[in-house]
């Protein structure tokens, strides 16, 4: 069974977007996954299919009803052992750790939030698991959700070209990545460094783990902190 993603969206339209191109594309033809989206208005019950209302106490924006949406995700996912994720930015922050969790399972069902979000007791009520993609906030869950199944979809089996490639990436081994190079051997002066064109495969290697140590020591500190597995903190 390939894997299942289901979007529930008030902009059907959004989707597969990107993913509709290039590996993710070819690998949706081929039936590798798929995708279906659900149209939360159409589950609406009066004449104006309102799938909004005003924040109980006040303040600014609408917050999309649970009822509306309890009946959207409950015609999609019942007797379905697939994770149920919305997308938000109260969520906890994505990594690649979830990403190959998800990946390895049978799909998902996501719900894309619009306006101010989506009232709590739906979220409680179908035990909505709330999934962030970092500290800043979207206009809707939709580009959100096209992020979260990017990054899934290209490490599902047989979807990328070189197999490998995925296996030395950045937070692959909780390190970022070492420096790229290619042809020419000279670029405005600057040459490759001349370990990569050695021939030694041990020096190479060696090098790259050093240049990965280095640079995530400048830029992500935090990441030499945890569990390249869990991606949980050794502290915690
Ligand atoms: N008022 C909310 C933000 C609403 S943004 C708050 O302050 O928490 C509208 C919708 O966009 C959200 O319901 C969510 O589905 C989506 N969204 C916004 N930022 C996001 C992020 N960083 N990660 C995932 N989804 C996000």
């Amino acid at each position: 069974m390939s894997f299942r993603a289901t979007v529930l969206t008030l902009y059907p339209e959004m989707f597969p977007g990107h993913l509709g191109v290039s590996l993710a594309g070819k690998a949706l033809e081929r039936g590798q996954w798929s995708i279906e989206t659900v149209q939360i208005r159409d589950f609406a019950e009066d004449k104006h299919r309102t799938v909004d209302d005003t924040p109980a106490g006040g303040g600014a924006g609408m917050v999309l009803k649970p009822d509306v949406l309890a009946r959207a995700i409950d015609r999609v996912s019942i007797n379905d052992d697939r994770p149920r994720l919305l997308m938000s930015p109260r969520g906890r922050p994505l990594t690649q750790e979830r990403v190959r969790d998800l990946a390895a399972g049978p799909g998902v069902v996501i719900v894309c939030g619009r306006f101010e979000g989506v009232d709590q007791r739906v979220i409680d009520a179908r035990n909505l698991e709330e999934v962030s993609i970092g500290d800043y906030i979207l206009s809707g869950g939709e580009p959100a959700a096209l992020v979260l199944l990017d990054a899934v979809v290209r490490i599902l089996p047989g979807v990328m070209g070189n197999e490998l490639s995925g296996v030395h990436e950045s937070f692959e081994g909780g390190l970022l990545e070492h420096p790229h190079y290619t042809r020419p051997q000279v670029f405005e002066g600057q040459e490759i460094p001349s370990v990569l064109t050695s021939g030694n495969h041990s020096a190479i290697a060696k090098w790259r783990e050093a240049e990965a140590r280095k640079l995530t020591a400048e830029r992500r500190p935090d990441l030499l902190e945890r569990d390249p597995k869990s991606g949980k903190r050794f502290s915690e």
